[in-house]
């Protein structure tokens, strides 16, 4: 599949993911539908003029399965809770996409001990690392690396 670029202006940031690079006016991402206006990717009506494609920065996320933020769960408290701290974290991600649709979240997937969800942005793993362990207790711990832009959250309660 050929990639659409044709909304891209100005200098190519290195970070192909960068939520603030400049698009074309209006760009309509041709994944999610999200509409580039007035310098932010916007909920809103898709224009019948002028249009330019592209894939918004959350959906570039996706298709390369690369996240900003990952939330590690894991003990033996989350077994017996797990629907209630995966609903915190869907609310949250609500919350955020409404004034922020890049704000996503990718992927839950859980094995046997440990449930990671990936966001597209480091600010919405956080938020939801913090809300878990506010409303549950536990032990949280969040890291960074300086020279890459990912942040891993790490939640834990045993009992
Ligand atoms: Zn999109």
């Amino acid at each position: 599949m050929e990639e659409a670029r044709r909304g891209d202006v100005g200098h190519e940031s290195k970070n192909p993911y960068y939520e603030g690079r400049k698009y074309k006016e209006p760009t309509f991402c041709t994944s999610c539908g999200l509409v580039y206006r007035e310098g932010r990717w916007i909920n809103g009506e898709v224009p019948e003029d002028n249009l330019n494609e592209a894939l918004c920065p959350a959906c570039r996320r996706k298709r390369d399965k690369n996240p900003e933020g990952l939330v590690y769960l894991s003990g033996d408290y989350l077994r017996e809770h797990k629907e209630e701290i995966i609903a915190i974290a869907r609310n949250n991600e609500k919350q955020a996409k409404s004034t922020r649709p890049l704000q996503q979240i990718m992927w839950a997937n859980c094995d046997s001990n440990t449930l990671e969800i990936a966001t597209t942005n480091e600010h919405l793993a956080r938020r939801i690392g913090k809300a878990i362990k506010r409303a549950h207790d536990g032990k949280l711990e969040i890291k960074s690396a300086n020279n890459e832009r990912l942040v891993r959250v790490y939640w834990a309660r045993e009992e």
